[in-house]
């Protein structure tokens, strides 16, 4: 033990930045191997404290209890560590490659779990199993284990399926900071169609996009989830809930719909502000609500769309797509933009509309700047000169990021 002292001692005295990418990157392996190796035994002297029962001469009934008070564990992590030091006592091919740094932390809770379900299976197909655990990595092993037990009774693994299938789960919560919160577990026929509807969108946007990305992966998988749940929305054969399809609904004044302060929320979110509401109202239904002073409704107007489907089948011809220079989504992913506000008296009429996909017509109402010239559209950045019009203009190649200087 004096000697593992020391030579962690001596690591830590080491000056990092004298060393070069190679040795850090060699230092990470050794650590790695170092870890695993001192993390089996730990485990073999785990089994061998459980096995003499030494807990109880400090009153504990169990080594898991003994581990939460003594090194201040988490009890889940104290059981768990209490279980693989058990199993593994019983498992010595994986004992063996684990104690020679083979095997990762995940793998070889996968094989304890695996010789746990089925004991005397395990014990004949061990080696093979521990081979697979040295050389896949941990999804491939998964599956492998996954196999692995269907083989070994198919009816347990139903039931195991039908565990996790009622493990389900999706909380979608408004939060007080004006976002909202989706989380979950998705049941994997569930899972693999929401990756699969995903991929989908963002595959053919990033074709849309032809390279020019500003998003991060997160964020265009947000973006992604947003289209696919207006996309069902707009499709026509939509359930109507109280008469109505469903629909993203936004309640504003009047004054905040002529761009002044004023109420302007979503149903569930609450507030956003005037310039996000009337982009919103852009391309819409609308219905009009006449209230007395403490806002109770006097009279509710029958809702309209802007802009009528005829209309939008004429902009979506002139347009093809996104105006945006450099962009050119398809008109699926757009609304049509009102050049001037129907709000401050622009006409709903096709040389006042511009088909924009929904970031660029979140730009557009952030700073950006569109006017119609002869029925062109002509975008500019604020007061900064016009852009280039349409397909003449291509998006810059993008400068990979400057590498860290080192300290
Ligand atoms: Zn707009
Ligand atoms: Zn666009």
């Amino acid at each position: 033990m004096s000697t593992l002292r020391s030579a962690v001692d001596d690591l830590r005295a080491q000056d990092l930045r004298a060393l070069g990418d190679d040795e850090l990157a060699s230092d990470l392996d050794e650590i790695e191997r170092a870890v695993r190796i001192l993390e089996a035994e730990r485990a073999r002297r785990l089994a061998e404290f459980e096995r003499r029962g030494a807990q109880a001469d400090d009153g504990f009934l169990s080594v898991s209890a003994w581990l939460v008070a003594r090194h201040r564990l988490a009890p889940s992590t104290a059981a768990r560590r209490v279980r693989v030091a058990r199993a593994m006592a019983s498992m010595p091919r994986s004992a063996e490659a684990s104690s020679a740094g083979q095997l990762s932390d995940a793998a070889i809770g996968m094989l304890a779990s695996a010789r746990e379900s089925h004991p005397e299976a395990f014990a004949r197909t061990e080696e093979a199993l521990v081979q697979a655990a040295r050389t896949l990595p941990v999804s491939s092993l998964w599956s492998v284990i996954a196999y692995w037990r269907q083989a070994q009774d198919m009816a347990e693994a139903e039931s195991d399926e039908d565990e996790r299938f009622g493990r389900r789960r999706l909380h979608v919560s408004p939060t007080m900071g004006g976002m909202v919160r989706v989380d979950g577990d998705l049941d994997p026929e569930g899972g693999q169609t929401l990756l699969t509807a995903l991929r989908a969108v963002m595959d053919a946007d990033a074709h849309a996009h032809r390279g020019l990305e500003f998003r991060t992966p997160a964020q265009r998988r947000a973006d992604a989830l947003g289209e696919i749940c207006r996309a069902w929305m707009d499709s026509s054969d939509r359930p109507a809930v109280l008469g109505e399809r469903p629909h993203v609904m936004v309640t504003l004044d009047l004054e905040a719909l002529e761009g002044r302060a004023g109420r302007s929320e979503l149903q569930d979110v609450g507030p956003v502000t005037p310039e996000t509401a009337r982009r919103l109202a852009c391309d819409a239904r609308v219905s009009r609500i006449i209230t007395d002073g403490t806002s109770r409704p006097l009279d509710v107007g029958r809702s309209t769309k802007v802009i009528p489907p005829a209309l939008r089948r004429a902009v979506i011809v002139r347009d093809g797509g996104c105006r945006f220079p450099g962009c050119g989504r398809p008109p699926s992913w757009c609304d049509a933009h009102h050049v001037r506000h129907w709000a401050d008296g622009g006409r709903t009429a096709i040389d006042n509309l511009v088909l924009l996909c929904r970031p660029h017509h979140r730009a557009i109402h952030r700073g950006f700047r569109v006017q119609m010239v002869d029925g062109v559209p002509i975008f500019s950045r604020g007061d900064a000169p016009a852009l280039p019009a349409g397909d003449a203009w291509q998006p810059p190649e993008l400068e990979s990021p400057p590498t860290p200087a080192r300290p």
